[in-house]
């Protein structure tokens, strides 16, 4: 980094959301396909994770996982920075990038200073579902085309990786960059 970059204001703060209890803001103007910050926490196992919060009650969404892939779950509750405060939305201003597996979170529109950062957590459907699991991982981002919903169903090809990454108590991003967050912020 050079010093006129290191001087550079922060580009974002977390703050209270009306999309859901923290959320992260810009704090100026964020270019599309900038890299934000990294998703950071402990790195476990899916053993690790499911032993850490299998005795949560079925309705409470407040976790900070994120599947890396088959072997990896990083928990944002330990060591975890703002990232893990960043909201769902189903029409997010970023996404999420894996490379050699690390995860970045990056802006793929140009966001305007005050706009909460948002990506889709693409939390995936599971056979044995509660019926109320939608109600579970509600969304509120208020988006004219919002599922109403943090679920997200499969998509077909990637059927077969979902179900290894399945695990008791745990659910597994859908889309190609290993998208998926078991749960919500707090
Ligand atoms: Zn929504």
């Amino acid at each position: 980094m050079t010093a006129t970059t290191a001087r550079r204001p922060p580009m974002f703060k977390v703050r209270r959301s009306r999309i859901h209890g923290s959320g992260v803001f810009a704090t100026r103007r964020i270019r599309k396909g900038t890299r934000i910050i990294e998703y950071v926490g402990e790195r476990v196992s899916h053993e690790e994770a499911d032993r850490r919060y299998e005795d949560r009650p079925a309705d409470d969404n407040h976790t900070f996982l994120f599947i890396v892939d088959k072997r990896t779950v990083i928990d944002a509750g330990v060591d975890g920075n703002e990232a893990r405060f960043i909201n769902h939305s189903c029409d997010p201003n970023c996404e999420t990038v894996t490379e050699s597996r690390r995860v970045f979170i990056e802006a793929i529109r140009t966001i305007q200073p005050g706009e909460e950062l948002s990506y889709d957590y693409q939390i995936q459907r599971e056979p044995g579902d509660p019926k109320d699991i939608d109600k579970v991982f509600a969304c509120r981002c208020g988006k004219p085309g919002c599922r109403g919903t943090m679920l997200s169903d499969p998509p077909k090809r990637k059927k077969k990786a979902a179900a290894k990454a399945k695990s008791k108590g745990k659910r597994a991003g859908a889309e190609h960059h290993a998208h998926g967050r078991t749960v919500s912020h707090r």
